[in-house]
């Protein structure tokens, strides 16, 4: 038995001489919920659409559940839920009869149908709004509703192509709730977003894609601990800037890169932990009247762009 509910090895899709994916390797533990991260056009789809069976590779191996993806698709189909980012919606079909009609394309009869359809109803709590027309639907409920069609058949492993795209705060934090209580259950989700800050708070690990190459592959902590090439302070002081500009002019190092009306924030040309106590002091052996001082967190999405900076300088 595989640890792994995904693993991708050297795969490949061109579309005609355009590479789509560009030998793209990755392992998704049993488990785990994963951020699948990437400008437009970086092959996110196209990789998870390869994944869930829905598109061969040009080259490379792709396994869910330690199954072949590519010659076995017909097992990995039963383990996999796949919920794309646009679906179809069909007219005259209620949200009973959408996910009746998935019960039953996937051998539910009878029953065990009803019991299915009804339980999935409840999770994705939708009862009331079981004969409404699905065409009719909010995108928060459409979203809905298509999570509940990818469960049907009980997967073990979910792939989500941008879920919350479209959605009101409320609507996502709904969605949010729902990929909590799955991975809960145990289920491995793979999930794509532009939301970076969404992503960070449900995700265990990040994988960033860059022009159908993986860029980076580990949690958000690391992501940003290993783009740090300098620290930000937020620096209060009792008075105006005039004298912390002033300073900052002398100080090797350090540079003020935004202001408040009593401080700012601070850029450290170090990662070491020690200089920020070295500046810190500096400061004060300066006669400045700091009243605080404490690192700010760099925001995911400002790592992205940095990395995105970093691949084109290389
Ligand atoms: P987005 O965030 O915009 O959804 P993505 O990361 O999901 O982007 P893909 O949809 O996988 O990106 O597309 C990757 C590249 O492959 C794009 O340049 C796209 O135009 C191209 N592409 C995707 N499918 C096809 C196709 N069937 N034929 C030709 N080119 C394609």
């Amino acid at each position: 038995m595989s640890d792994y509910a995904i693993e991708v090895k050297n795969l490949h899709k061109r579309f005609d001489t355009f590479t789509a994916v560009d030998n793209l390797s990755f392992q998704i533990k049993k488990g785990s919920v994963v951020g699948f991260v990437g400008a437009n056009g970086a092959g996110k789809t196209t990789t998870m659409r390869i994944i869930s069976t829905l598109d061969l590779p040009s080259e490379g191996k792709v396994w869910v559940d330690g199954l072949d993806a590519i010659n076995q698709a017909g097992e990995v189909r039963k383990r996999i839920g796949w919920m794309p980012d646009y679906f179809g919606k069909y007219k005259n079909l209620t949200v009973l009869e959408y996910l009746d009609f998935f019960a039953r394309t996937y051998g539910f009869r009878g029953h065990e149908r009803e019991e299915r359809v009804n339980s999935i109803m409840a999770f994705i709590e939708m009862e009331s709004f079981r004969h409404h027309m699905m065409d009719k639907l909010s995108k928060g409920l459409t979203q809905r509703m298509g999570l509940g069609r990818a469960l049907i058949h009980d997967p073990s492993v979910l792939i989500l192509d941008e879920p919350a795209a479209g959605l009101d705060p409320k609507a996502r934090i709904d969605l949010k709730r729902l990929i909590r209580i799955l991975s809960e259950e145990g289920k491995t989700l793979f999930i794509s977003s532009h939301i970076l800050s969404e992503l960070e708070e449900m995700c265990d690990s990040l994988l960033f894609l860059d022009k159908g190459a993986l860029i980076h592959h580990g949690d958000s902590h690391q992501l940003k601990r290993s783009s740090e090439t300098h620290i930000h302070m937020d620096v209060k002081m009792s008075s105006d800037n005039e004298k912390l500009y002033a300073w900052c002019q002398e100080y090797p190092g350090v540079s003020l890169i935004s202001e408040h009306s009593a401080g700012g924030i601070l850029e450290l040309d170090f990662q070491d932990p020690e200089d920020r106590t070295r500046i810190l002091k500096a400061m004060l052996d300066a006669d400045l009247p700091i009243v605080d001082y404490h690192e700010v967190s760099k925001r995911l999405e400002d790592v992205f762009v940095n990395m995105l900076e970093n691949q084109e300088a290389e």
